[in-house]
């Protein structure tokens, strides 16, 4: 589904990821672990177009997205995003805020749109809930809500980024919980954490980011199991 080749971004004379190579296959989970500044949400983000790379491509489905001929929109479009916070619109009740990109941006009838909408609502326990504003929902409420809006229009790629890291310690199970269900049922995921335990459970694949490169990648067992790297052992010594 993915395939980031040599990718390459700085922010002035900062280099930010010195040549970023990944791949993920459908179906595929794949957690970027990695100390703060590291680089995690600039790779998301340079996958969803948000930060221009200043080299190397990125190929979803096998088109060359950073390829300036090909629409940023139509691109944003094939992608579901949900990032640590702000991912609710305040004015928008729930029913609202999970149908809107599905009918502006792929343009499905409200009917359908709706539809889709109460059928994941329901099966995260909130369809009692459609008419309530943002701000009257718990934290883990609303990030789940933002996670079933990205995925409503059945997008080719997710990417969480620290989805529950503004979240008080006993809402992140809730929501992890739901991004085990989606990756159950198929959804193809990039995802950064700093909860090895959830990376443990969902991910088919672990890269420890450190200064803008892999350093170590692999299954979760061994690279969280079993690292080699010294440096990956030294991280993992100070996060658990
Ligand atoms: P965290 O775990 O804290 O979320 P991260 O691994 O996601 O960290 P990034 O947000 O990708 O790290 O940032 C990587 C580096 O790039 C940092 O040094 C950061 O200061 C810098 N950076 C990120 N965005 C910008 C920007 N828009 N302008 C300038 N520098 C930036
Ligand atoms: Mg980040």
């Amino acid at each position: 589904v993915l395939e980031i080749r040599g990718l390459v971004k700085s922010f002035g004379d900062a280099p930010v990821l010195r040549g970023i190579d990944l791949s993920i296959a459908r179906h595929e989970c794949v957690a970027v672990i990695g100390a703060s500044g590291s680089g995690k949400s600039t790779l998301l983000k340079s996958v969803n177009l948000l930060e221009q790379v200043d080299d190397g491509q990125i190929f979803l489905q096998g088109e060359d997205i950073t390829d300036p001929r090909v629409p940023v929109d139509a691109t944003r479009a094939r992608i579901g995003v949900v990032f640590q916070q702000f991912n609710r619109f305040p004015h928008l009740n729930v029913l609202d805020n999970v149908t809107l990109a599905a009918r502006k941006v792929h343009g499905q009838s409200r009917g359908t749109a709706t539809a889709t909408a109460l059928r994941w609502l329901e099966r995260i326990g909130l369809a009692d809930k459609v008419g309530d504003y943002p701000d009257r929902l718990s934290g883990g409420q609303q990030q789940r809500v933002a996670i079933v809006r990205a995925i409503a229009s059945d997008p080719e790629l997710l990417l969480l980024d620290e989805i529950t890291s503004a979240l008080d310690p006993q809402l992140v199970g809730e929501v992890l919980d739901l991004v085990a269900d989606l990756k159950r049922a198929g959804s193809t995921i990039l995802m950064t954490t700093h909860e090895m335990g959830f990376a443990r459970r969902v991910a088919d694949h672990v890269v420890f980011l450190s200064g803008g490169v892999i350093v170590e990648q692999g299954p979760p067992e061994l690279v969280l199991g079993d690292p080699q790297e010294p440096e990956t052992r030294a991280f993992l010594a100070r996060v658990h």
